[in-house]
């Protein structure tokens, strides 16, 4: 089976870890404060805050920006779980917004018209590793006094007019899990310019604990255990360094993709914007009769090619469902996902097994 995402790990990344398990330091140490330094400095931003998950940076990120009970916050339905989830964890209410249909993303021109006086935060997500328009959406926020926290678990690594992600908002989250650009195991980071904001990340991080003047441990929060272990951050700092090799081939392979199928009438290939240089985390492809994905998926697992779905409207998981979201419609959202399909795409994938999975392509519409 040719599996859609896959880890890239090299004999580097091997010594890193050992170098660790043979330390006295397994546990939050000197790694995890030089993982952050480099990550900072990658993304140009002050600050990055290392955590053990995507999902507890995002948990983290929503507690630092206040969202609480009563709280409204505007995100896009296509994502994973947990950017609402989390939302959900700390009492606030998602509230779905459309997508473009280019991109995928969030439907800026969607945004204001969801805007109430509970409103508080846009977490745009930028799905696929293609940025979100941020320009735009930051001068929504602006003029209706919104924090702005990007789901950026898609996206380390990409830019949005020549601007790394990481650097544009409130804060930007980022998850290391071995489908994502780069892996530590389990971890993830919030990334962000505001002191307060990594004050209290780095407290609730680790249970609220804090030294006090005399040197002694005092806990003024309620606080987590959300630390990422020194094994995974030298992981992370041994796999930073690759970063732009893994997606300048993630770029090829697209290429490849693109040169492939760009004249079979019968799929829809990604769309990029100019201004945006994508991580290409997935590479999707739409079916433009719809009634033949789960045929086309069928046939390509058949064949051994691992395709995935990339995602299912989140308010129309069951949770959801029976918690509020029965009459929340983004159409645009669900004819999307009846049509979509994730091919695989990952910095091992050759070029011999892209041009099977489009060989397989091909012949499915043949025949
Ligand atoms: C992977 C992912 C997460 C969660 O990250 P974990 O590290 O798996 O907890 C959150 N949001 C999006 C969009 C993701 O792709």
């Amino acid at each position: 089976m040719i599996s859609y995402g896959h880890q890239f790990i090299d004999e580097d990344d091997l010594r890193a870890v050992l170098n660790v398990l043979r330390s006295n330091w397994l546990t939050q140490g000197p790694k995890v404060e030089e993982f952050e330094k480099d990550l900072a400095k990658y993304c140009g931003s002050r600050y990055a805050v290392v955590t053990s998950s995507g999902t507890s940076a995002l948990h983290l990120a929503y507690l630092v920006a206040g969202l609480k009970n009563g709280n409204e916050v505007i995100t896009t339905p296509n994502t994973f779980v947990a950017t609402t989830n989390m939302l959900l964890t700390v009492g606030a209410k998602p509230v779905f917004c459309d997508i473009r249909s280019d991109t995928y993303n969030i439907d800026e021109s969607k945004i204001e018209a969801l805007i109430t006086d509970q409103t508080k935060a846009i977490i745009p997500v930028h799905f696929a590793g293609q940025p979100c328009e941020m320009d735009e959406i930051a001068a929504i926020a602006k003029k209706h006094n919104l924090l702005v926290i990007e789901d950026a678990c898609h996206a380390l690594g990409a830019s949005y007019h020549g601007r790394k992600i990481g650097s544009l908002s409130d804060m930007t989250v980022f998850s290391f899990h071995p489908i994502k650009t780069i892996t530590t195991g389990e971890g993830g980071a919030i990334l962000t310019d505001n002191e307060n904001y990594y004050q209290r990340l780095i407290l609730l991080r680790s249970h609220g604990v804090n030294k006090n003047e005399q040197g002694k441990n005092v806990m003024t929060e309620l606080g987590y255990n959300y630390r990422l272990t020194d094994i995974g951050a030298a992981l992370g700092i041994s796999q930073l360094k690759k970063i732009d090799n893994f997606i300048s081939k993630r770029h090829k392979l697209v290429k490849l993709y693109e040169n492939n199928l760009k004249d079979n009438l019968e799929i829809i290939l990604p769309h990029e914007f100019e201004h945006n240089y994508s991580s290409w985390h997935l590479y999707v492809i739409r079916v433009k009769d719809a009634s033949r994905k789960n045929n086309l998926a069928s046939y390509l697992k058949e064949n051994g090619v691992g395709i995935n779905f990339h995602y299912q409207p989140v308010y129309s998981q069951p949770y959801y469902q029976d918690n509020g979201y029965k009459d929340t419609v983004c159409q645009i959202s669900e004819s999307y996902f009846e049509a979509a399909i994730t091919l695989p795409l990952h910095p091992l994938l050759t070029v011999e097994e892209v041009n099977f999975i489009c060989d397989k392509i091909k012949s499915f519409f043949n025949k």
